[in-house]
Protein backbone atom coordinates (compact mmCIF):
# COMPACT_ATOMS: atom_id res chain seq x y z
CA UNK A 1 0.00 0.00 0.00
CA UNK A 2 1.15 3.73 -0.66
CA UNK A 3 1.74 5.68 2.36
CA UNK A 4 -0.35 8.67 3.36
CA UNK A 5 1.28 11.76 4.14
CA UNK A 6 -0.88 15.41 5.31
CA UNK A 7 2.32 17.07 6.27
CA UNK A 8 4.27 16.99 3.33
CA UNK A 9 3.50 19.03 1.40
CA UNK A 10 0.08 19.23 -0.91
CA UNK A 11 0.53 18.04 -4.71
CA UNK A 12 -2.21 20.72 -5.51
CA UNK A 13 0.08 23.42 -3.68
CA UNK A 14 2.65 22.22 -5.36
CA UNK A 15 0.64 22.58 -8.55
CA UNK A 16 0.00 25.92 -7.99
CA UNK A 17 3.81 26.44 -8.31
CA UNK A 18 3.84 25.18 -11.89
CA UNK A 19 0.73 27.33 -12.28
CA UNK A 20 -2.04 24.49 -12.56
CA UNK A 21 -4.92 26.10 -10.77
CA UNK A 22 -7.73 23.72 -8.87
CA UNK A 23 -10.28 23.40 -11.94
CA UNK A 24 -7.43 22.37 -14.29
CA UNK A 25 -6.61 19.66 -11.61
CA UNK A 26 -10.02 18.28 -11.16
CA UNK A 27 -10.30 17.91 -14.96
CA UNK A 28 -6.86 15.98 -14.86
CA UNK A 29 -8.49 13.71 -12.38
CA UNK A 30 -11.48 13.22 -14.41
CA UNK A 31 -9.89 12.73 -17.72
CA UNK A 32 -7.57 9.83 -15.81
CA UNK A 33 -10.85 8.23 -14.56
CA UNK A 34 -12.36 8.07 -18.23
CA UNK A 35 -8.30 6.69 -19.60
CA UNK A 36 -8.95 3.97 -16.40
CA UNK A 37 -12.78 3.16 -17.62
CA UNK A 38 -13.64 4.28 -13.97
CA UNK A 39 -17.19 6.11 -13.29
CA UNK A 40 -16.70 10.12 -13.22
CA UNK A 41 -17.20 9.98 -9.51
CA UNK A 42 -13.91 7.98 -9.48
CA UNK A 43 -12.17 11.99 -9.84
CA UNK A 44 -12.68 12.75 -6.73
CA UNK A 45 -11.08 9.45 -5.25
CA UNK A 46 -7.95 10.17 -7.53
CA UNK A 47 -8.09 13.52 -6.23
CA UNK A 48 -7.77 12.74 -2.96
CA UNK A 49 -5.46 10.05 -3.71
CA UNK A 50 -2.69 12.55 -5.30
CA UNK A 51 -3.49 15.08 -2.81
CA UNK A 52 -2.19 12.83 0.46
CA UNK A 53 -0.11 10.07 -1.01
CA UNK A 54 3.93 10.34 -0.44
CA UNK A 55 5.48 10.22 -3.48
CA UNK A 56 7.09 7.13 -4.71
CA UNK A 57 10.45 7.53 -6.23
CA UNK A 58 10.97 6.26 -9.88
CA UNK A 59 14.16 5.47 -11.75
CA UNK A 60 14.24 5.48 -15.61
CA UNK A 61 15.89 3.79 -17.47
CA UNK A 62 16.77 3.61 -21.03
CA UNK A 63 18.45 1.15 -23.45
CA UNK A 64 18.38 0.84 -27.02
CA UNK A 65 15.65 2.97 -27.58
CA UNK A 66 14.96 6.13 -29.91
CA UNK A 67 13.94 8.22 -26.60
CA UNK A 68 10.57 8.44 -28.15
CA UNK A 69 8.35 7.14 -25.25
CA UNK A 70 10.64 9.93 -22.89
CA UNK A 71 9.72 12.88 -26.06
CA UNK A 72 6.02 11.80 -26.26
CA UNK A 73 5.73 12.02 -22.30
CA UNK A 74 7.46 15.24 -22.28
CA UNK A 75 5.23 17.13 -25.20
CA UNK A 76 2.22 16.47 -23.75
CA UNK A 77 0.84 19.52 -22.57
CA UNK A 78 -2.89 21.13 -21.41
CA UNK A 79 -2.11 20.81 -18.92
CA UNK A 80 1.50 19.30 -18.84
CA UNK A 81 1.21 15.61 -18.14
CA UNK A 82 4.49 15.65 -17.68
CA UNK A 83 4.55 18.70 -15.09
CA UNK A 84 2.05 16.76 -13.17
CA UNK A 85 3.22 13.10 -13.00
CA UNK A 86 6.79 14.23 -12.48
CA UNK A 87 5.36 16.48 -9.13
CA UNK A 88 3.32 13.32 -8.62
CA UNK A 89 6.53 11.13 -8.37
CA UNK A 90 9.80 11.52 -7.44
CA UNK A 91 11.97 11.22 -10.88
CA UNK A 92 15.30 10.14 -9.16
CA UNK A 93 16.74 9.20 -12.19
CA UNK A 94 16.31 9.71 -15.97
CA UNK A 95 19.30 10.31 -18.34
CA UNK A 96 17.34 12.39 -20.86
CA UNK A 97 16.13 15.31 -18.20
CA UNK A 98 18.41 15.27 -15.38
CA UNK A 99 20.58 17.63 -14.77
CA UNK A 100 23.23 15.58 -12.54
CA UNK A 101 25.95 13.52 -14.81
CA UNK A 102 28.24 11.38 -14.55
CA UNK A 103 29.36 9.47 -10.61
CA UNK A 104 26.68 12.29 -9.28
CA UNK A 105 23.90 10.86 -11.60
CA UNK A 106 25.10 7.00 -10.73
CA UNK A 107 24.90 7.86 -7.01
CA UNK A 108 21.44 8.98 -7.36
CA UNK A 109 20.13 6.10 -8.82
CA UNK A 110 22.06 3.59 -6.60
CA UNK A 111 20.30 5.24 -3.47
CA UNK A 112 17.16 4.99 -4.30
CA UNK A 113 17.60 1.60 -5.19
CA UNK A 114 18.95 0.79 -2.10
CA UNK A 115 16.45 2.41 -0.31
CA UNK A 116 13.91 0.19 -2.39
CA UNK A 117 10.19 1.11 -2.79
CA UNK A 118 10.74 2.32 -5.97
CA UNK A 119 9.69 1.95 -9.47
CA UNK A 120 11.78 1.19 -12.68
CA UNK A 121 10.59 2.54 -15.95
CA UNK A 122 12.26 0.97 -18.81
CA UNK A 123 12.59 2.19 -21.79
CA UNK A 124 14.03 0.41 -24.62
CA UNK A 125 15.21 -3.07 -25.51
CA UNK A 126 17.92 -4.84 -23.84
CA UNK A 127 20.72 -6.11 -26.22
CA UNK A 128 21.94 -9.77 -24.62
CA UNK A 129 24.49 -10.40 -27.93
CA UNK A 130 28.02 -10.02 -27.18
CA UNK A 131 27.59 -10.22 -23.63
CA UNK A 132 25.91 -7.17 -23.48
CA UNK A 133 28.54 -5.00 -25.36
CA UNK A 134 25.67 -3.26 -27.61
CA UNK A 135 24.36 -0.79 -24.69
CA UNK A 136 26.97 0.39 -21.98
CA UNK A 137 26.15 2.88 -19.64
CA UNK A 138 29.00 3.26 -16.72
CA UNK A 139 30.69 0.39 -17.17
CA UNK A 140 28.03 -1.53 -17.13
CA UNK A 141 25.70 -3.51 -19.46
CA UNK A 142 22.11 -3.22 -19.87
CA UNK A 143 21.16 -6.42 -18.41
CA UNK A 144 23.25 -5.58 -15.53
CA UNK A 145 21.79 -2.30 -14.79
CA UNK A 146 18.34 -3.57 -14.85
CA UNK A 147 19.14 -6.85 -12.45
CA UNK A 148 19.85 -3.77 -10.22
CA UNK A 149 17.65 -1.74 -10.30
CA UNK A 150 15.09 -4.08 -10.27
CA UNK A 151 16.03 -5.33 -6.11
CA UNK A 152 13.32 -3.86 -3.74
CA UNK A 153 11.21 -2.67 -6.53
CA UNK A 154 7.54 -2.51 -6.34
CA UNK A 155 6.97 -3.03 -9.96
CA UNK A 156 8.89 -2.54 -13.43
CA UNK A 157 6.53 -0.65 -15.78
CA UNK A 158 7.94 -0.82 -19.37
CA UNK A 159 6.95 1.47 -21.41
CA UNK A 160 6.61 1.60 -25.09
CA UNK A 161 6.86 -2.00 -27.52
CA UNK A 162 10.65 -2.26 -26.88
CA UNK A 163 11.07 -2.57 -23.58
CA UNK A 164 7.73 -4.93 -23.42
CA UNK A 165 8.30 -7.33 -26.44
CA UNK A 166 12.00 -6.11 -27.47
CA UNK A 167 10.13 -4.09 -30.31
CA UNK A 168 12.14 -3.10 -33.24
CA UNK A 169 15.28 -3.73 -32.24
CA UNK A 170 14.58 -7.01 -31.81
CA UNK A 171 12.76 -7.81 -35.60
CA UNK A 172 14.46 -10.29 -37.79
CA UNK A 173 17.05 -10.66 -37.67
CA UNK A 174 17.92 -8.81 -34.37
CA UNK A 175 21.05 -8.14 -34.95
CA UNK A 176 22.12 -7.47 -31.09
CA UNK A 177 19.87 -9.98 -29.75
CA UNK A 178 17.43 -7.72 -28.32
CA UNK A 179 14.68 -8.73 -25.63
CA UNK A 180 11.93 -6.88 -23.67
CA UNK A 181 12.35 -7.09 -20.13
CA UNK A 182 10.60 -10.16 -19.09
CA UNK A 183 13.03 -12.20 -20.30
CA UNK A 184 15.39 -10.80 -18.52
CA UNK A 185 13.69 -10.38 -14.81
CA UNK A 186 11.50 -12.49 -12.97
CA UNK A 187 10.09 -11.91 -9.36
CA UNK A 188 9.15 -8.53 -9.88
CA UNK A 189 5.57 -7.54 -10.95
CA UNK A 190 6.00 -6.23 -14.77
CA UNK A 191 3.63 -4.05 -16.22
CA UNK A 192 3.94 -3.69 -20.51
CA UNK A 193 2.82 -0.36 -21.69
CA UNK A 194 3.53 -1.09 -25.83
CA UNK A 195 2.90 1.30 -28.12
CA UNK A 196 5.31 3.06 -30.61
CA UNK A 197 5.39 5.05 -28.36
CA UNK A 198 3.67 4.32 -24.98
CA UNK A 199 0.60 6.78 -24.88
CA UNK A 200 1.60 9.60 -22.11
CA UNK A 201 -2.13 9.26 -20.70
CA UNK A 202 -1.85 5.23 -20.55
CA UNK A 203 1.67 6.23 -18.46
CA UNK A 204 0.19 8.76 -15.89
CA UNK A 205 -2.94 6.57 -15.30
CA UNK A 206 -1.20 3.84 -14.21
CA UNK A 207 0.82 5.45 -11.64
CA UNK A 208 -2.58 7.09 -10.40
CA UNK A 209 -3.96 3.80 -10.70
CA UNK A 210 -1.36 2.67 -7.84
CA UNK A 211 -1.48 5.58 -6.14
CA UNK A 212 -5.70 5.58 -5.78
CA UNK A 213 -5.95 1.75 -4.91
CA UNK A 214 -2.74 0.86 -3.37
CA UNK A 215 -2.39 -1.82 -6.05
CA UNK A 216 -1.15 -2.14 -9.62
CA UNK A 217 -3.72 -2.43 -12.17
CA UNK A 218 -5.63 -5.90 -13.85
CA UNK A 219 -3.15 -6.80 -16.35
CA UNK A 220 -3.99 -8.82 -19.66
CA UNK A 221 -1.68 -12.47 -20.99
CA UNK A 222 0.83 -10.21 -22.50
CA UNK A 223 1.20 -7.93 -19.24
CA UNK A 224 -0.94 -5.06 -20.42
CA UNK A 225 -3.63 -3.03 -18.21
CA UNK A 226 -7.03 -3.70 -19.02
CA UNK A 227 -7.97 -0.67 -18.73
CA UNK A 228 -5.75 0.42 -21.77
CA UNK A 229 -5.83 -2.54 -23.68
CA UNK A 230 -8.52 -4.71 -23.36
CA UNK A 231 -10.36 -3.65 -26.40
CA UNK A 232 -9.79 -4.15 -29.85
CA UNK A 233 -8.79 -0.74 -32.20
CA UNK A 234 -11.50 -2.10 -34.47
CA UNK A 235 -14.20 -2.50 -31.89
CA UNK A 236 -14.08 1.03 -31.36
CA UNK A 237 -13.16 2.62 -34.39
CA UNK A 238 -15.16 5.50 -35.41
CA UNK A 239 -14.75 3.99 -39.25
CA UNK A 240 -16.57 0.70 -37.80
CA UNK A 241 -19.97 1.64 -39.61
CA UNK A 242 -18.49 1.99 -42.54
CA UNK A 243 -16.93 -1.57 -42.12
CA UNK A 244 -20.18 -2.87 -41.34
CA UNK A 245 -21.46 -1.41 -44.20
CA UNK A 246 -18.97 -2.59 -46.50
CA UNK A 247 -17.66 0.87 -47.47
CA UNK A 248 -14.17 0.66 -47.71
CA UNK A 249 -10.93 2.43 -49.40
CA UNK A 250 -9.38 0.90 -52.19
CA UNK A 251 -6.50 3.24 -53.19
CA UNK A 252 -5.54 5.95 -51.32
CA UNK A 253 -6.75 9.27 -51.81
CA UNK A 254 -9.89 7.68 -53.52
CA UNK A 255 -13.37 8.41 -53.01
CA UNK A 256 -13.75 6.51 -50.26
CA UNK A 257 -10.42 7.99 -48.55
CA UNK A 258 -12.03 11.31 -48.81
CA UNK A 259 -15.25 10.44 -47.05
CA UNK A 260 -13.05 8.62 -44.22
CA UNK A 261 -14.35 4.88 -45.09
CA UNK A 262 -12.66 1.43 -43.37
CA UNK A 263 -9.09 1.32 -43.92
CA UNK A 264 -9.19 -2.59 -43.94
CA UNK A 265 -8.25 -3.09 -47.82
CA UNK A 266 -5.13 -0.72 -46.69
CA UNK A 267 -3.51 -3.51 -44.12
CA UNK A 268 -5.10 -1.62 -41.22
CA UNK A 269 -4.08 -4.06 -38.17
CA UNK A 270 -6.83 -2.72 -36.22
CA UNK A 271 -8.95 -6.06 -36.26
CA UNK A 272 -6.24 -7.39 -34.46
CA UNK A 273 -4.56 -5.42 -32.37
CA UNK A 274 -5.58 -4.69 -28.82
CA UNK A 275 -5.28 -0.47 -27.63
CA UNK A 276 -7.25 2.81 -26.35
CA UNK A 277 -5.87 4.77 -29.41
CA UNK A 278 -9.45 5.25 -30.63
CA UNK A 279 -10.68 6.70 -27.17
CA UNK A 280 -7.93 8.24 -25.86
CA UNK A 281 -6.27 9.64 -28.75
CA UNK A 282 -2.54 11.38 -29.11
CA UNK A 283 -1.61 14.61 -28.96
CA UNK A 284 -3.90 15.47 -25.72
CA UNK A 285 -6.97 13.56 -27.83
CA UNK A 286 -6.11 16.40 -31.07
CA UNK A 287 -6.19 12.98 -33.64
CA UNK A 288 -5.17 9.39 -34.09
CA UNK A 289 -3.44 7.33 -36.66
CA UNK A 290 -7.00 5.84 -38.51
CA UNK A 291 -8.36 9.16 -37.61
CA UNK A 292 -5.95 10.85 -39.62
CA UNK A 293 -6.48 8.58 -42.63
CA UNK A 294 -3.92 5.93 -42.04
CA UNK A 295 -4.14 2.15 -41.06
CA UNK A 296 -3.36 0.89 -37.41
CA UNK A 297 0.00 -1.14 -37.61
CA UNK A 298 -0.49 -3.14 -34.89
CA UNK A 299 2.48 -1.33 -32.59
CA UNK A 300 1.40 -2.58 -29.44
CA UNK A 301 1.54 -5.74 -29.92
CA UNK A 302 4.25 -8.86 -29.59
CA UNK A 303 6.73 -8.92 -32.84
CA UNK A 304 4.72 -6.40 -34.72
CA UNK A 305 6.95 -5.47 -36.61
CA UNK A 306 7.65 -9.10 -38.17
CA UNK A 307 4.13 -10.89 -37.71
CA UNK A 308 2.51 -7.13 -38.86
CA UNK A 309 3.93 -6.71 -41.89
CA UNK A 310 3.79 -6.32 -44.84
CA UNK A 311 1.71 -3.25 -43.16
CA UNK A 312 -0.05 -2.56 -46.52
CA UNK A 313 -1.59 -5.96 -47.07
CA UNK A 314 -5.09 -6.75 -45.86
CA UNK A 315 -4.89 -9.15 -42.51
CA UNK A 316 -4.31 -13.11 -43.15
CA UNK A 317 -7.52 -15.43 -42.03
CA UNK A 318 -7.63 -15.58 -38.67
CA UNK A 319 -10.07 -18.81 -36.63
CA UNK A 320 -12.26 -17.53 -34.48
CA UNK A 321 -11.76 -14.05 -34.96
CA UNK A 322 -15.12 -12.68 -34.00
CA UNK A 323 -16.33 -9.46 -32.32
CA UNK A 324 -16.42 -11.28 -29.11
CA UNK A 325 -12.66 -12.07 -29.41
CA UNK A 326 -10.03 -11.52 -26.60
CA UNK A 327 -6.46 -10.54 -26.37
CA UNK A 328 -5.59 -13.51 -25.00
CA UNK A 329 -7.32 -15.98 -27.18
CA UNK A 330 -5.70 -14.04 -30.33
CA UNK A 331 -2.36 -14.51 -28.59
CA UNK A 332 -3.13 -18.03 -28.20
CA UNK A 333 -3.78 -18.36 -32.00
CA UNK A 334 -0.87 -16.14 -32.70
CA UNK A 335 1.77 -18.15 -30.71
CA UNK A 336 0.31 -21.57 -32.30
CA UNK A 337 0.84 -20.04 -35.34
CA UNK A 338 4.34 -18.73 -35.04
CA UNK A 339 5.46 -21.67 -33.93
CA UNK A 340 4.00 -23.88 -36.60
CA UNK A 341 5.77 -21.30 -38.95
CA UNK A 342 8.92 -21.50 -37.67
CA UNK A 343 8.71 -25.29 -37.47
CA UNK A 344 7.70 -25.82 -40.44
CA UNK A 345 9.75 -23.44 -42.31
CA UNK A 346 12.14 -22.29 -40.34
CA UNK A 347 11.91 -18.78 -39.03
CA UNK A 348 10.52 -15.17 -39.50
CA UNK A 349 10.85 -14.83 -42.97
CA UNK A 350 8.93 -18.14 -43.54
CA UNK A 351 6.02 -16.72 -41.68
CA UNK A 352 6.12 -13.58 -43.69
CA UNK A 353 5.55 -15.16 -47.04
CA UNK A 354 3.02 -17.19 -44.92
CA UNK A 355 1.33 -14.06 -44.53
CA UNK A 356 1.75 -12.95 -48.17
CA UNK A 357 0.72 -16.05 -49.70
CA UNK A 358 -2.80 -15.59 -47.81
CA UNK A 359 -3.01 -12.43 -48.95
CA UNK A 360 -5.98 -13.86 -51.60
CA UNK A 361 -7.08 -16.04 -48.98
CA UNK A 362 -10.70 -14.94 -47.46
CA UNK A 363 -10.71 -14.93 -43.36
CA UNK A 364 -14.05 -15.39 -41.10
CA UNK A 365 -13.55 -11.27 -41.47
CA UNK A 366 -13.02 -11.17 -44.98
CA UNK A 367 -16.06 -13.31 -45.19
CA UNK A 368 -17.82 -10.96 -43.23
CA UNK A 369 -17.49 -8.04 -45.55
CA UNK A 370 -20.04 -7.63 -47.59
CA UNK A 371 -19.32 -6.18 -51.32
CA UNK A 372 -18.12 -2.56 -51.12
CA UNK A 373 -20.32 0.05 -52.72
CA UNK A 374 -20.06 0.31 -56.51
CA UNK A 375 -19.06 -3.23 -57.07
CA UNK A 376 -14.81 -2.71 -56.12
S1 LIG B 1 -10.43 -2.30 -40.14
FE1 LIG B 1 -9.33 -0.56 -39.23
S2 LIG B 1 -10.28 1.31 -40.12
FE2 LIG B 1 -11.68 -0.44 -40.47
S3 LIG B 1 -13.08 -0.37 -38.74
FE3 LIG B 1 -11.45 -1.83 -38.19
S4 LIG B 1 -9.95 -0.59 -37.07
FE4 LIG B 1 -11.30 0.86 -38.17
S1 LIG C 1 -3.55 3.07 -34.01
FE1 LIG C 1 -2.39 1.10 -33.99
S2 LIG C 1 -0.33 1.60 -34.86
FE2 LIG C 1 -1.34 3.56 -34.27
S3 LIG C 1 -0.61 3.98 -32.18
FE3 LIG C 1 -2.58 2.85 -31.97
S4 LIG C 1 -1.97 0.66 -31.82
FE4 LIG C 1 -0.18 1.78 -32.61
Amino acid sequence: MVDSVLSDGMVEERLDSIGVDRRTFLKFCATLAGVLALPPAYARNIAHALQTVRKPSLVWLEFQDCAGNTESFLRASNPSVADLVLDILSVDYHETIMAAAGHQAEAAKDATVAAGGHFVVVEGSIPRGQNGAYCTIGGKSAVQILQEAAVGAVAIINVGTCSSFGGIPAASPNPTAAVGVSAVISGVPIINLPGCPANAANITATFVHYLTFGALPALDSERRPLFAYGARIHDNCPRRGHFDAGQFVSEWGDEGHQKGWCLYRMGCKGPQTFHNCPTVQWNDGTNWPIGAGHGCVGCSEPNFWDQMSPFYARLPKVPGFGVETSADAIGLWLAGATAAAFAAHGGVKALQRRGEERKPARGRIEEQEPAPEGGK
